[in-house]
Protein backbone atom coordinates (compact mmCIF):
# COMPACT_ATOMS: atom_id res chain seq x y z
CA UNK A 1 0.00 0.00 0.00
CA UNK A 2 1.37 3.17 -0.82
CA UNK A 3 2.66 5.22 1.98
CA UNK A 4 0.51 8.10 1.89
CA UNK A 5 -2.87 6.09 2.15
CA UNK A 6 -1.85 4.51 5.27
CA UNK A 7 -0.79 7.88 6.88
CA UNK A 8 -4.29 8.59 5.22
CA UNK A 9 -5.79 6.02 7.31
CA UNK A 10 -3.96 6.55 10.44
CA UNK A 11 -4.92 9.89 10.79
CA UNK A 12 -8.96 9.41 9.89
CA UNK A 13 -8.05 7.11 13.12
CA UNK A 14 -7.04 9.94 15.31
CA UNK A 15 -9.47 12.45 14.04
CA UNK A 16 -12.24 9.75 14.84
CA UNK A 17 -10.79 9.52 18.26
CA UNK A 18 -10.07 13.10 19.11
CA UNK A 19 -13.89 13.85 18.03
CA UNK A 20 -15.41 11.25 19.87
CA UNK A 21 -12.88 12.37 22.97
CA UNK A 22 -14.26 15.89 22.49
CA UNK A 23 -18.12 14.78 22.98
CA UNK A 24 -17.33 12.86 25.66
CA UNK A 25 -15.25 15.33 27.80
CA UNK A 26 -18.26 18.19 26.41
CA UNK A 27 -20.82 15.82 28.08
CA UNK A 28 -19.12 14.53 31.33
CA UNK A 29 -20.53 17.67 33.14
CA UNK A 30 -23.93 17.76 32.18
CA UNK A 31 -25.83 15.93 34.53
CA UNK A 32 -23.76 17.36 37.49
CA UNK A 33 -24.47 21.13 36.03
CA UNK A 34 -28.45 20.02 36.59
CA UNK A 35 -27.64 18.63 39.74
CA UNK A 36 -26.29 21.40 41.25
CA UNK A 37 -28.84 23.77 39.48
CA UNK A 38 -31.79 21.43 41.05
CA UNK A 39 -29.59 22.05 44.53
CA UNK A 40 -29.83 25.98 43.50
CA UNK A 41 -33.75 26.17 43.91
CA UNK A 42 -33.93 24.01 47.01
CA UNK A 43 -31.52 26.07 48.70
CA UNK A 44 -32.96 29.24 47.46
CA UNK A 45 -36.42 27.75 49.00
CA UNK A 46 -34.84 27.17 52.53
CA UNK A 47 -34.12 30.50 51.97
CA UNK A 48 -37.24 31.64 52.08
CA UNK A 49 -38.19 29.11 54.60
CA UNK A 50 -35.81 31.00 56.81
CA UNK A 51 -37.04 34.32 56.03
CA UNK A 52 -40.61 33.92 56.85
CA UNK A 53 -39.74 31.73 59.87
CA UNK A 54 -38.28 35.39 60.74
CA UNK A 55 -41.02 36.92 59.58
CA UNK A 56 -43.47 34.64 62.24
CA UNK A 57 -41.14 35.22 64.95
CA UNK A 58 -40.85 39.00 64.98
CA UNK A 59 -44.89 38.38 64.82
CA UNK A 60 -44.94 36.59 67.97
CA UNK A 61 -42.53 38.73 69.85
CA UNK A 62 -44.71 42.19 68.41
CA UNK A 63 -47.80 40.21 69.63
CA UNK A 64 -46.41 38.92 73.05
CA UNK A 65 -45.42 42.79 73.87
CA UNK A 66 -48.84 43.63 72.88
CA UNK A 67 -50.45 41.07 75.05
CA UNK A 68 -48.57 42.48 77.87
CA UNK A 69 -50.01 46.02 77.48
CA UNK A 70 -53.22 44.87 77.58
CA UNK A 71 -52.18 42.77 80.92
CA UNK A 72 -51.18 45.42 82.58
CA UNK A 73 -53.94 47.74 81.38
CA UNK A 74 -56.77 44.60 82.81
CA UNK A 75 -54.83 44.82 86.06
CA UNK A 76 -55.17 48.72 86.68
CA UNK A 77 -58.21 48.63 85.62
CA UNK A 78 -59.28 45.91 88.25
CA UNK A 79 -57.56 47.72 90.44
CA UNK A 80 -59.60 51.26 89.67
CA UNK A 81 -62.94 49.24 90.28
CA UNK A 82 -62.41 49.98 94.06
CA UNK A 83 -61.61 53.63 93.33
CA UNK A 84 -64.85 54.02 91.08
CA UNK A 85 -67.53 56.73 92.25
CA UNK A 86 -70.19 57.12 90.04
CA UNK A 87 -72.16 54.34 87.99
CA UNK A 88 -71.21 56.19 84.67
CA UNK A 89 -67.73 56.08 85.70
CA UNK A 90 -68.22 51.94 86.16
CA UNK A 91 -69.95 51.20 83.00
CA UNK A 92 -67.20 52.77 81.10
CA UNK A 93 -64.57 50.70 83.04
CA UNK A 94 -66.06 47.63 82.46
CA UNK A 95 -66.51 48.32 79.06
CA UNK A 96 -62.97 48.88 78.97
CA UNK A 97 -62.14 45.43 80.84
CA UNK A 98 -64.82 44.03 78.49
CA UNK A 99 -62.39 45.52 75.54
CA UNK A 100 -59.19 44.61 76.93
CA UNK A 101 -60.41 40.64 77.42
CA UNK A 102 -61.42 40.34 74.10
CA UNK A 103 -58.30 41.86 72.23
CA UNK A 104 -56.31 39.55 75.07
CA UNK A 105 -58.16 36.33 73.87
CA UNK A 106 -57.71 37.56 70.52
CA UNK A 107 -53.80 38.12 70.93
CA UNK A 108 -53.30 35.01 72.63
CA UNK A 109 -55.40 33.04 69.71
CA UNK A 110 -52.96 34.77 67.54
CA UNK A 111 -49.82 33.71 69.51
CA UNK A 112 -50.64 30.22 69.53
CA UNK A 113 -51.36 29.95 65.69
CA UNK A 114 -48.41 31.67 65.32
CA UNK A 115 -46.28 28.80 67.55
CA UNK A 116 -47.95 26.24 65.39
CA UNK A 117 -46.92 27.98 62.32
CA UNK A 118 -42.94 28.42 63.41
CA UNK A 119 -43.14 24.81 64.60
CA UNK A 120 -44.10 23.76 61.15
CA UNK A 121 -41.42 25.79 59.88
CA UNK A 122 -38.90 24.69 61.88
CA UNK A 123 -39.65 21.35 61.06
CA UNK A 124 -39.38 22.08 57.28
CA UNK A 125 -36.37 23.96 57.56
CA UNK A 126 -34.65 21.69 59.56
CA UNK A 127 -35.52 18.47 57.31
CA UNK A 128 -34.16 20.68 53.90
CA UNK A 129 -31.45 21.52 55.88
CA UNK A 130 -30.41 17.69 56.62
CA UNK A 131 -31.46 17.04 52.70
CA UNK A 132 -29.41 19.99 51.36
CA UNK A 133 -26.32 18.46 53.54
CA UNK A 134 -26.66 15.52 52.24
CA UNK A 135 -27.00 16.52 48.56
CA UNK A 136 -24.16 18.68 48.44
CA UNK A 137 -21.68 15.80 49.76
CA UNK A 138 -22.85 13.47 47.24
CA UNK A 139 -22.43 16.65 44.47
CA UNK A 140 -18.84 16.87 45.65
CA UNK A 141 -17.90 13.46 45.49
CA UNK A 142 -19.93 13.52 42.07
CA UNK A 143 -17.85 16.31 41.00
CA UNK A 144 -14.61 14.93 41.88
CA UNK A 145 -15.76 11.77 40.02
CA UNK A 146 -16.28 13.92 36.71
CA UNK A 147 -13.03 15.73 37.24
CA UNK A 148 -11.60 12.33 37.28
CA UNK A 149 -12.61 11.26 34.17
CA UNK A 150 -11.97 14.70 32.71
CA UNK A 151 -8.69 14.44 33.33
CA UNK A 152 -8.19 10.65 31.86
CA UNK A 153 -10.51 11.75 28.40
CA UNK A 154 -8.15 14.73 28.46
CA UNK A 155 -4.85 12.88 28.86
CA UNK A 156 -6.26 10.18 25.87
CA UNK A 157 -6.70 13.38 24.01
CA UNK A 158 -3.50 14.94 24.26
CA UNK A 159 -2.18 11.91 23.47
CA UNK A 160 -4.12 11.33 19.87
CA UNK A 161 -3.48 15.08 19.33
CA UNK A 162 -0.01 14.49 19.85
CA UNK A 163 -0.19 11.42 17.62
CA UNK A 164 -2.08 13.04 15.11
CA UNK A 165 0.96 15.69 14.49
CA UNK A 166 3.56 13.22 14.20
CA UNK A 167 1.48 11.64 10.96
CA UNK A 168 0.58 14.58 9.82
CA UNK A 169 4.42 15.96 9.47
CA UNK A 170 5.13 12.69 7.38
CA UNK A 171 2.42 13.54 5.08
CA UNK A 172 2.56 15.41 1.71
CA UNK A 173 1.17 18.80 2.12
CA UNK A 174 -0.97 18.41 -1.31
CA UNK A 175 -2.48 14.80 0.45
CA UNK A 176 -3.21 16.70 3.36
CA UNK A 177 -4.47 19.51 2.16
CA UNK A 178 -6.95 17.60 0.33
CA UNK A 179 -7.71 15.58 3.52
CA UNK A 180 -8.62 18.33 5.52
CA UNK A 181 -10.53 19.82 2.50
CA UNK A 182 -12.79 16.85 2.48
CA UNK A 183 -12.33 16.61 6.23
CA UNK A 184 -13.94 19.84 6.80
CA UNK A 185 -16.64 19.33 3.85
CA UNK A 186 -17.72 16.01 5.37
CA UNK A 187 -18.35 15.70 8.67
CA UNK A 188 -14.98 15.00 10.13
CA UNK A 189 -14.76 11.74 8.18
CA UNK A 190 -12.73 12.05 4.64
CA UNK A 191 -11.04 8.34 4.97
CA UNK A 192 -13.76 6.05 4.71
CA UNK A 193 -13.38 2.03 3.83
CA UNK A 194 -15.22 0.15 1.28
CA UNK A 195 -16.76 -2.87 1.90
CA UNK A 196 -19.15 -5.25 -0.12
CA UNK A 197 -18.34 -3.18 -3.15
CA UNK A 198 -19.83 -0.33 -1.21
CA UNK A 199 -18.50 2.81 0.18
CA UNK A 200 -18.50 3.34 3.63
CA UNK A 201 -19.24 6.77 3.91
CA UNK A 202 -22.31 7.71 1.48
CA UNK A 203 -23.04 3.80 0.50
CA UNK A 204 -23.06 4.26 -2.69
CA UNK A 205 -22.27 1.09 -4.74
CA UNK A 206 -18.81 1.78 -6.40
CA UNK A 207 -18.13 0.09 -10.13
CA UNK A 208 -15.61 -2.56 -10.57
CA UNK A 209 -13.08 -0.13 -12.01
CA UNK A 210 -13.22 1.96 -8.59
CA UNK A 211 -12.84 -1.04 -6.44
CA UNK A 212 -9.93 -2.54 -8.19
CA UNK A 213 -8.25 0.75 -7.99
CA UNK A 214 -8.92 0.77 -4.65
CA UNK A 215 -7.46 -2.59 -4.10
CA UNK A 216 -4.19 -1.54 -5.87
CA UNK A 217 -3.63 1.02 -3.53
CA UNK A 218 -0.89 2.67 -5.83
CA UNK A 219 -3.01 6.80 -5.71
CA UNK A 220 -5.42 8.22 -3.76
CA UNK A 221 -9.06 7.25 -5.23
CA UNK A 222 -12.04 9.22 -4.44
CA UNK A 223 -16.07 7.93 -3.88
CA UNK A 224 -17.87 9.51 -6.93
CA UNK A 225 -20.66 9.80 -4.62
CA UNK A 226 -19.08 11.82 -1.54
CA UNK A 227 -15.44 12.38 -2.96
CA UNK A 228 -14.51 11.37 0.07
CA UNK A 229 -10.94 9.28 0.25
CA UNK A 230 -11.36 5.42 -0.80
CA UNK A 231 -9.14 2.28 1.19
CA UNK A 232 -9.88 -1.01 0.57
CA UNK A 233 -10.71 -3.10 4.11
CA UNK A 234 -9.03 -6.19 4.50
ZN1 LIG B 1 -19.03 7.66 -0.82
Amino acid sequence: MNEQIQLLISLQEKDTIIFELNEIIKKIPGRIEQWKQDYKVKEDQLAQMQKEKEGVEKDIRTKERNLQIVEEDLTKFRKKIYEVKTQKEMISLDSEIKIGEERRSKLEEDILKLFEANDELNNKTNSLSIELKKELAEIKKEEEEVNRKIELNTDKLNLAIAQRKEISEKMDKETLALYEKIRAAKNNLAVVSVKDNTCQGCFVKLPPQIINEVKGASHIVRCEGCVRILYANV
